[in-house]
């Protein structure tokens, strides 16, 4: 029986590519939005991948959520955390707002969809957990304190659910994009746009394809000694 993946901010950007991706793996979809219904419909009917609607944020509808889909597709197996949120500004002008929007959903997030399915990955002594970090959360960025605490807040959950879940057959690995061309990236000034992209020596911006391929490999058997492990997706972006 085919495998049961949930994607969270899984039918818009980087998410709907990994969905689309896990789809044609052939894994059964779940593909949940924030509040976007339009997008979230057009996702539907482009692809047939069911849509959720639920605040990541929020503890309660996550797992009520999770329970929905697992009594509608199946037991989720690979779970991927994606959805995100910026609120940037510099540090100085940077509201508590701003901070706990963004702890909120994109670290907190992450524990609210993990934390839900473990059990039963544990149960079945199979389960594989990605975490959509950022490149931002390795090198830090400016006006970015809050999102770049989440993503590299991101590392430290993934290596450690790694150990837990080691022996029970669950893997727990981040992915760390460079800029990819998504609409929030493609919305900024051109202007800014070729300046972002002058820093990166593969001269271009990743797309969300390359994203949801990195995604694929880890959900897959293959996979399995790979725990613990953050991907850099970038175009060689180093840093120290
Ligand atoms: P988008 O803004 O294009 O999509 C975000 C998705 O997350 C949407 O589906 C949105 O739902 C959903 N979402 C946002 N907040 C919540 C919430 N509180 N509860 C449930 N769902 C929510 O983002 P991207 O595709 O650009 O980014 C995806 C991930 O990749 C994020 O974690 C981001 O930080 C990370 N990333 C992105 C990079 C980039 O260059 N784009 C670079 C590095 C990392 P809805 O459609 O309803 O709004």
């Amino acid at each position: 029986m085919a495998r049961t993946a949930l994607v969270t901010g899984g039918s818009r950007g980087i998410g709907a590519a990994i969905s689309k991706a896990l789809r044609a793996e052939g894994y059964n979809v779940a593909a949940t939005y924030a509040g976007n219904d339009e997008a979230a419909a057009n996702f539907t009917d482009e692809t047939g991948i069911a849509t959720y609607k639920w605040n990541v944020a929020d503890y309660d509808e996550s797992k009520a959520g999770i329970e929905k889909v697992e009594a509608e597709i199946g037991p989720i197996d690979i779970v991927v955390a994606n959805a995100g949120i910026t609120k940037d500004a510099p540090f100085h002008k940077m509201t508590p707002e701003q901070w706990h929007q963004v702890i909120d959903t994109n670290l907190t997030g992450v524990f609210n969809t993990v934390h839900p399915v473990w059990p039963g990955m544990r149960e079945r002594k199979f389960g594989r957990v990605i975490v959509i970090s950022s490149i931002n959360g390795q090198k830090g960025q400016f006006a970015q304190v809050n999102y770049a605490a989440t993503k590299a807040g991101d590392l430290g959950i993934v290596k450690s659910l790694a150990q837990e879940g080691a022996r029970a057959g669950i893997t727990a690995n981040a992915i760390c994009p460079g800029y990819i061309a998504t609409e929030m990236v493609m919305a900024v000034p051109e202007k800014v746009r070729d300046s972002i992209i002058s820093q990166i020596p593969a001269g271009r911006l990743g797309e969300p394809e390359e994203i949801a391929r990195c995604v694929a490999f880890l959900a897959s058997e293959d996979s399995q000694f790979i725990n613990g492990s953050t991907i850099s997706a970038n175009g060689a972006q180093f840093f120290a």
